[in-house]
């Protein structure tokens, strides 16, 4: 029996962890779980899976829920109840499910304890990649991908000699604005950005898919779980999403992964690897998709995903400024304070600006976090 903590249990992410454990329960118990401010469906998930232990990072919201479940389990409570328990409690796989570059510091404590752990929490290889890959390696630690991109590229990689693969090949669906004249792109609704055609995903996540943030923040992740330079990783448009990345090799053969565009996929392999365990999910009908079609990256049209090219060419602390940078601009996006259009300038901006540090250890990583944010936030 597998003991499961997943942080950031109530995302979406999170609930479908908790979909494919529900399937399995003589392979895995949840051990603990986490949110940030819905207590609500904490308490759900507390009755049905009962953990030892939660943590609310809201203080107030989770004194709140201590004082109602009273010992039910116990509740921590702030940045501090997530290193705890991340650093300190009995578990043995890791979900980093947690939305944002605030999942890096209980990354570390998973990381250096040698535990497993199942990541979908891309910012955190993106602001601090180098440092990440370095100490899964002195504390022997297993980082598996749960973005479905790199589970396709992992999954083609099992039993391959990586000194055989010439490139990775990630595809990207291209969000709702794919054929939408790049002219009309400062009326986009703040709505119209969260209407993704092909997954269901948190806010952050769906409106980087929007501005293909995403698909630069996954080549930046696939640059660091893969080990592969970036002139290794080609970007492909594929809008149907049944392909969820390839690998070609130095003799042509190109491998690829297939799926429906469902979460539970990529996350019950990262789970149950390096077994295969049968379940009931939809099965990909081929003769019903019936095409798939291929693009090439419109890098003048979505500027974000040129700007993840130049800070991962940059290195150091490039890509921490990027991630920063993005994820104020995209909350400024969501709560209707800037354009869709004012996201790419703003991320210029920081990089412009903020000092890039070659190398740079977690203090540093830190510090360019903050003071990223800090500037961006004074932008309007
Ligand atoms: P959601 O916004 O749906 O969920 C985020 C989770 O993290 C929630 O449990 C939330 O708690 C919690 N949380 C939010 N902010 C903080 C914080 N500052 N400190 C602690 N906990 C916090 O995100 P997703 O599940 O969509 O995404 C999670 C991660 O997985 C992201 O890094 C994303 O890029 C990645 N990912 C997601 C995919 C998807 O299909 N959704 C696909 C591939 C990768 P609360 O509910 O209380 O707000
Ligand atoms: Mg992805």
């Amino acid at each position: 029996m597998k003991k499961v903590l997943i942080l950031g249990s109530t995302g979406s992410i999170g609930k479908n962890t908790l979909n494919v454990i529900r399937d399995f329960p003589d392979k895995f118990e949840v051990a603990a779980l986490t949110s940030n401010t819905r207590i609500d469906l904490l308490e759900i998930q507390i009755d049905e899976f009962k953990p030892r232990i939660v943590v609310v990072r809201d203080e107030i919201l989770g004194k709140r829920l201590r004082d109602k479940i009273g010992n039910k389990c116990k509740v921590l409570t702030g940045n501090s109840g997530l290193l705890e328990v991340a650093a300190n409690f009995d578990y043995d796989i890791f979900v980093g499910a947690i939305v944002g570059s605030n999942g890096l510091a209980p990354t570390i404590e998973a990381i250096k304890r040698g535990k497993t752990i199942a990541l979908a929490n891309k910012e955190t290889l993106v602001v601090a990649g180098e440092l990440i890959t370095s100490l899964c390696e002195k504390y022997n630690s297993k980082l598996i991908p749960v973005d479905s991109e790199h589970s396709a590229i992992f999954q083609c990689l099992e039993g391959e000699n990586k000194a055989s693969v010439e490139k990775l090949i990630i595809t990207a669906s291209g969000g709702p604005f794919l054929n939408k004249n790049k002219n009309t792109f400062n009326e986009i609704t703040v709505e119209e950005a969260l209407n993704h055609p092909n997954w269901k995903m948190g806010n952050k996540i769906t409106i980087d898919s929007a501005t293909l943030m995403n698909k630069g923040l996954e080549v930046i992740e696939a640059r660091w779980l893969f080990g592969m330079t970036k002139d290794k990783i080609d970007v492909v448009v594929h809008p149907q999403s049944i392909i969820h990345s390839m690998v070609q090799f130095t003799d042509g053969s190109i491998k690829a992964q297939l799926g429906l565009p469902d979460m539970k996929l990529p996350i019950q392999y990262a789970l149950t690897y390096p077994e295969r365990c049968k379940n009931n999910f939809e099965r990909t009908n081929l003769p019903k998709i019936g095409n798939l079609s291929f693009f090439e990256p419109d890098i003048e049209k979505f500027e974000c995903l040129n700007l993840a090219y130049s800070a991962l060419d940059a290195g150091g602390t490039a890509p921490c400024i990027l991630n920063a940078a993005n994820e104020i601009a995209v909350d400024k996006f969501l709560s209707g304070k800037i354009k869709f259009t004012t996201i790419p300038s703003f991320i210029y901006k920081a990089l412009e600006k903020i000092e890039n540090h070659k190398s740079p250890d977690l203090v540093t990583i830190y510090e360019c976090d903050r003071l990223t944010r800090e500037f961006v936030s004074g932008l309007n």
